[in-house]
């Protein structure tokens, strides 16, 4: 499939325009702007109303004002001042100040006695108006060539705001006309412009506020760029839901007598999750879902009834988690279950070898086994399964891309729930995750002891140390977390230490371990496990305390300048604290002086336990691409289109991509091809080779 030849003009080089030349197009290129294409999505971020008044007298100062003016005199600088020149307009008379301007330049530029047009912004210094370097100064008859609303571009150095819009504007010359890929309905409703008439709307203002995100022009440009990435996303998902699957049934015998083993009666979230779980994988397609929750929303029941489904139906399943500790967790939780429905539950990790391990081999191949709890040993090739119908991988981003392709070669058709504790906006989630299922855990079993969160500055080390030790007399136990903060692990490493050291020194040697990254496994296996056991009282970490590792007994986390960390990081911490019956604390250590952002961060962790409200206002306060790091996120970076704050027109996109595909699978009717051209204006390439499969 090649680019349709209406866009070509938008693909060339960008000196093809008129009024760019080689140097213009070099410095476009620093915005990343390399195509006419990319002019046109490089919007002004705000307008300057340029339009003429008779006088400065009224306005509210400061502001941007465009006036006529008689000029009168020119005061030379005085030593290093300023040259002052006096104007009169219609009512008031006013200085035009210029700081280092050669006087020859001056007299020329506004000659004393006549008329000119000045454009700048107005200031009152000791009660007199003034108007600093005007950014415009021009003739009567030259002032047509300021616009009433002059749109203003980002920019770099040497680019001119009048050398960007002249580009632009060529660029906009060159837009086709293109039939509307957008669901016709919403267009109607919301009043849009079509696309062409929306990029010469917000590239050619009509009004002071139509560079907000809110005109009908800016939305139906961002609405474009979610579609285009949603339509991706919807082809990436239909795609996987074309690889054949087969449909996993059960009557519910083996879930229901797990069910009734459990203490407890599983929340309406898990009971919303379970459903839609059950209903994915009994449908004829291939299973890919997210299963998201927030620490302890109880997201191993849920995924236990769904691997107990897939044994029902007469195959096996997979649950997979990051590190030998946490498949050791599971298998706790998983084998009280698996016994109560007759269900054998193998474990296979790193530390399997010979023998044993073979035995656990063959009984997985022979369909013994009917589910597996592994780290990322299951990937091993020698690994074979019965007949696997059922992939659940904990905590995905500790995986690698190539770690899930291999799993998908142990079966042809494995369904797959993904678990992750991290809990996202919603908004991020349809963005990230639009080519997924997505079931959510949003309510927590009730029972649990809210953990008090406080923040102390690093002056008061002392006194916390001294706490923690009554504490640890009392026998609880505290996690001690140190952060690892980029480039110099060694001296992170060393900090860590020191601490530990101190700590040893001021409650006792053994009393207090310690774990790092560049710890042997068997060795930091080893502490945590003497910590699970009570044995020690406080766990020194370097950043990673495993995640999700339970010991219920620890009611203390100590973070050490948490300001070095992010919000969901810092919750997840803390959501290691408060499993137990005890009242639990999470003291976040920052500098005397974290700065304004980061002592809000910090608040917002100690106003609520809400890993979802966290995450919103983390999202809120910080940007999408800050919070989920572009690179590993998958996120594109929107030239137009909010994230954050057109949550409501993401939703739109992601419908209707999903509908006119469900309708039009090959894009082949009048819209679809419409929406091909926008694929291949917003340069979705991965969409438009998965529309040549
Ligand atoms: P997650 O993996 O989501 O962090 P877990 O599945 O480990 O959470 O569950 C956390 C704890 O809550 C476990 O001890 C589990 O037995 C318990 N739990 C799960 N569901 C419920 C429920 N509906 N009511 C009470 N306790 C529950
Ligand atoms: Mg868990």
């Amino acid at each position: 499939m090649s680019r349709p030849e209406a866009l070509w003009p938008l693909f060339g080089d960008l000196t093809g325009l008129p009024g760019v030349g080689p140097k213009t197009a070099g410095l476009l290129a620093q915005l990343k702007i390399e195509t006419p294409r990319d002019l046109l999505f490089t919007l002004p971020h705000s307008v300057i109303d340029r339009r003429r008044r008779d006088t400065i007298r009224g306005a509210d100062l400061p502001a941007t004002l465009t006036v006529e003016v008689t000029v009168l005199s020119h005061r030379a600088p005085s030593g290093r001042g300023p040259t002052r020149i006096e104007v009169q307009d219609g009512a008031a008379t006013f200085q035009i100040v210029y700081f280092r301007a050669r006087g020859d330049w001056l007299a020329r530029a506004l000659p004393v006695g006549e008329r000119r047009i000045v454009s700048g912004r107005v200031e009152l210094f000791d009660g007199i108006a003034q108007m600093a370097h005007p950014d415009h100064v021009l003739r009567p008859d030259e002032a047509g060539s300021i616009p009433d609303f002059e749109p203003v571009y980002p920019l770099t150095t040497g680019l001119g705001q009048r050398a960007m819009a002249r580009a632009a504007a060529a660029a906009l010359d060159r837009a086709p006309q293109v039939a509307e890929w957008a669901d016709p309905g919403v267009v109607a409703r919301e009043g849009w412009p079509d696309w062409r008439a929306a990029l010469a709307a917000a590239h050619a203002p009509g009004a002071p506020d139509a560079a907000g995100p809110d005109t009908p022009a800016r939305r139906r440009l961002a609405y474009d760029e979610f579609l285009a990435h949603q339509m991706t996303l919807a082809l990436i998902r239909a795609e996987r839901r074309r690889r054949a699957g087969r449909p996993t049934a059960a009557a519910g015998r083996l879930s229901g007598a797990a069910r009734a083993a459990l203490p407890f009666a599983p929340t309406g979230a898990q009971e919303r999750a379970i459903a839609e779980i059950a209903a994915d994988m009994a449908a004829p397609h291939r299973m890919s879902r997210l299963l998201q929750g927030d620490v302890g929303s109880g997201k191993t029941l849920v995924a236990v009834m769904a691997l107990l489904d897939a044994v029902e139906a007469g195959g096996q399943g997979v649950l997979m988690a990051p590190t030998g500790i946490l498949a050791r967790q599971h298998l706790d939780g998983v084998a009280p279950l698996a016994r109560a429905a007759g269900v054998t539950v193998e474990i296979l990790t790193g530390r399997d070898k010979g023998a044993e391990r073979a035995a656990k081999l063959a009984a997985l191949a022979a369909g013994e086994t009917g589910i597996l709890v592994g780290t990322h040993a299951v990937f091993s090739r020698d690994v074979e399964f019965h007949d696997l119908r059922l992939a659940v991988v904990d905590e995905q981003h500790r995986f690698g891309v190539s770690q899930r392709l291999e799993l998908g070669r142990k079966g042809e058709k494995v369904d797959t729930l993904v678990m992750t504790a991290t809990p996202i906006p919603r908004s991020l989630s349809l963005a990230q995750f639009g080519h997924m299922e997505v079931s959510v855990l949003d309510e927590k079993p009730p029972g649990r002891t809210p953990v008090t969160t406080a923040l102390v500055s690093t002056d008061r080390l002392d006194d916390v140390v001294a706490r923690l030790r009554r504490a640890v007399d009392e026998g609880r136990q505290a996690y001690w977390v140190c952060p690892l903060v980029e480039e110099s692990e060694v001296s992170d490493l060393t900090a860590a230490q020191d601490r530990f050291a101190g700590l040893r020194a001021a409650l006792g040697e053994g009393r207090v371990d310690l774990v790092h990254g560049r710890l042997a496994p068997a060795d930091k296996d080893a502490a945590m496990a003497r910590f699970a056991a009570g044995e020690t009282g406080v766990l020194v970490a370097t950043t990673v305390i495993e995640v999700g590792v339970d010991v219920p007994n620890a009611s203390i986390m100590v973070i050490e300048r948490a300001e070095a960390f992010g919000l969901a990081q810092l919750h997840q911490l803390r959501g290691r604290v408060g499993r137990g019956a005890a009242q639990s604390t999470c003291l976040l250590i920052h500098g005397p002086d974290p700065g304004e952002t980061a002592r809000r961060r910090l608040e917002i962790l100690r106003g609520t336990e809400d890993g979802f409200r966290i995450a919103e206002e983390d999202l809120a306060l910080r940007g999408a691409g800050d919070m989920l790091g572009h690179a590993q996120s998958g996120l594109p970076r929107f030239r137009i289109a909010d994230v954050e704050r057109q949550p409501d027109l993401l939703q739109v996109a992601q419908r209707d991509a999903r509908r006119l595909l469900a309708d039009d699978p090959g894009l082949t009717s009048p819209r679809g091809a419409a929406m091909r051209t926008l694929l291949w204006l917003m340069e979705q390439d991965k969409g438009i080779r998965l529309l040549g499969v």
